[in-house]
């Protein structure tokens, strides 16, 4: 049996302008959840913008 030393867990990349969920990522959530912004396109704007994780 495998025991997996670092905790990750799939997030959402949410779009900071429309609150539309656009990404599926996983990250590493061993010490709280990472505060990350990131530029991604957003379909619905067909723009980009700035992407946060929102964890379910
Ligand atoms: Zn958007």
């Amino acid at each position: 049996m495998a025991k997996k030393k670092s905790k990750r867990e799939h997030v959402w990349l949410e779009c900071s302008q429309c609150s539309s969920r656009n990404y599926r990522t996983s990250v590493s959530v061993a010490e709280g959840t990472p505060k990350l912004e990131l530029q991604k396109y957003c379909k619905k704007e067909r723009k980009r913008t700035v992407h946060k994780i929102r964890r379910k």
